[in-house]
């Protein structure tokens, strides 16, 4: 018997773990400031060091600048504002919409296509790439809605041969499958603590030392003068505590893909031919289904899934009341009966199978439903 809401959204935020709780009920006991020069000052400028060296453990990063932010948002507005004389920015279409809404006025951008299953299309990048060497590309390590992960290192290879930038949202790779920045070799990284089981509102850029990069928030001079305003020392804390779990629990999130195993085949039995997987056939994050059936709309199977306490998302965003077609199922030119039929199902560590069987049971009933009522 299920007693507790099911929580499929963990792409979307993940619970805070004890750990990271915990740890951060703690700092609040205490006025700490990394600007000041008393012994809570050194005390929160430890903690602050020591979150720093747990995220750059993480990412296998040491020859990184890791500059706390408020989460990847505001770090990808700070590479696409911050670095001086770039004057072209790519993306490709299916980045998240931090990076694909951030188009700076006094930018050129440059879109790239993804191919069917959810890839960026290298070609298109080739293509596209301006003759001078004043450009940054921005490409997503894992996509949030497909899961599917993407050639990083080989793309940050090209940009490299033409003497431009990379940045990489690694978002929702983190936690998830091992992330090392020195084997994608990008010049910047942005990361969110919520998306591991850390706290909200906070997060990181991580900058190639060497590299200089202009703050986008003005003010004092904390984190080097690279982004001002009093650090978040509690959600650093907690943030520093998912990263050393994130690194711990790997291998237990890659059993994760055997749920979504299951969760596929119930799937393919209740919709047959009505249903499509994307990016079935490419690598991508053990945890992530995003699957689309003919005709369905989205939000309404969304809102059934509601009422049986099974939290997840659509692929598709409402807006004053009318159901929008999703971006990216548009981007991987999917079928007109399946641009509003988007579910993205994001699971996390706890997750049961019993869960599963009773998520398919459900769905089943909605399925069956919206059938009978088509025809
Ligand atoms: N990038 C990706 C791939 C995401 O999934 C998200 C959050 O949904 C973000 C960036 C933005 O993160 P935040 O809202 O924490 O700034």
């Amino acid at each position: 018997m299920i007693t507790q809401p099911v929580y499929f959204d963990h792409n979307a935020t993940t619970p805070l773990s004890n750990e990271a709780l915990l740890a951060m009920n703690q700092v609040y006991q205490f006025p700490y400031n990394t600007s000041s020069v008393h012994q809570f000052g050194s005390k929160a400028n430890q903690l602050v060091n020591e979150a720093r060296k747990n995220l750059q453990n993480l990412l296998n990063a040491h020859n990184y600048e890791v500059i706390f932010t408020s989460g990847s948002t505001e770090s990808t507005n700070t590479v696409f504002n911050g670095i001086e004389g770039i004057s072209d920015i790519l993306f490709s279409v299916i980045e998240h919409s931090s990076v694909f809404n951030c188009r700076p006025h006094n930018k050129n951008i440059i879109e790239i296509t993804s191919d069917k299953q959810g890839i960026i299309n290298i070609l298109d990048l080739q293509e596209k790439l301006p003759k001078h060497s004043n450009f940054l590309v921005s490409a997503m390590l894992a996509n949030n809605e497909t899961g599917a992960i993407q050639p990083i290192a080989e793309i940050a290879k090209i940009v490299h041969q033409k003497s431009g930038l990379i940045h990489c949202d690694i978002v929702q790779a983190v936690g998830k499958i091992k992330v090392d920045l020195e084997q994608l070799n990008v010049d910047f990284a942005s990361v969110s603590a919520h998306k591991f089981r850390g706290p909200q509102g906070i997060g990181a850029l991580l900058v190639r030392k060497g590299i200089d990069i202009k703050p986008l928030i003005l003010g004092s001079k904390q984190e080097k003068g690279k982004r001002a305003g009093s650090l978040n020392v509690a959600g650093i804390v907690g943030f520093s505590v998912a990263c050393m779990q994130a690194q711990e629990n790997l291998t237990e999130f890659a059993k994760i893909g055997n749920l979504i195993t299951k969760l596929q085949q119930g799937l393919k039995n209740i919709c047959g031919d009505n249903l499509y997987i994307l990016s079935q056939e490419v690598a991508k994050i053990p945890n992530t289904l995003f699957f689309a059936v003919a005709n369905q709309n989205s939000q309404t199977a969304v809102i059934h899934c509601d009422l049986h306490n099974i939290y997840l998302s659509s692929g598709s965003a409402c807006s004053s009341g009318s159901v929008n077609q999703s971006r990216i199922l548009k981007a991987l030119s999917a079928e007109e009966k399946f641009l509003q039929g988007g579910l993205r199902i994001g699971l996390g560590l706890g997750n049961t199978e019993q869960e599963i069987d009773y998520f398919l049971n459900v769905y089943q009933q909605f399925y069956q439903l919206q059938q009978k009522l088509c025809h």
